[in-house]
């Protein structure tokens, strides 16, 4: 259930854009699951997408999931490659890149903890390292980031920026 929610939001949110939902739910009926909505979802082909956002709403109803709105998937989606850096499983930058290309997909709709914003100069960082005086070397910049990693996990909630903690929560 875990694993088709988490497709179903990659593909409602599009986070995800080569995500197979057909396959996956075929997937899904291997492991057991089974309703009227994810045999058709599982018949279905990748590239019917308005079929298949269809059948993703009657599939979560009738499995008794809910898609979570995008705010709380966003900032769990965020919360996940912090921690996963955090705790030594994914490289610096990539973990940079991770949330930075979620913050653009969705920068119009003001989501996500405060630190995503904070995270822009280092997106200049990445994109001319080789040219940008602000940090001079990976390190500064990695501290800088691992910060905002630490304050992102809660969300801001216990952010050392005391202007991210006084702002009221989007
Ligand atoms: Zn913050």
């Amino acid at each position: 259930m875990q694993r088709l929610m988490r497709v179903f939001e990659d593909f409602v949110y599009g986070f995800d854009s080569g995500v197979d939902v057909p396959m996956e739910a075929a997937h899904a009926l291997v492991r057991g699951l089974d309703s009227p909505a994810l045999r058709d979802l599982a018949g279905l082909d990748r590239e019917e997408r308005l079929e298949i956002r269809d059948l993703v709403t009657a599939t979560a109803a009738q499995l008794g999931f809910a898609i979570e709105p995008l705010q709380a998937v966003f900032e769990q989606r965020v919360r996940e490659i912090a921690a996963a850096y955090l705790a030594g499983e994914r490289e610096f930058t990539d973990a940079l890149s991770g949330i930075l290309a979620l913050f653009w997909r969705y920068q119009d709709k003001g989501i996500g903890p405060y630190c995503c914003d904070a995270l822009l100069h280092l997106q200049v960082w990445l994109d001319v390292r080789e040219y940008d005086e602000t940090f001079g070397s990976a390190e500064p910049a990695e501290r800088d980031f691992r910060t905002r990693a630490l304050a992102m996990v809660d969300g801001c909630r216990a952010c050392t920026i005391a202007s991210h903690r006084r702002r009221p929560s989007r």
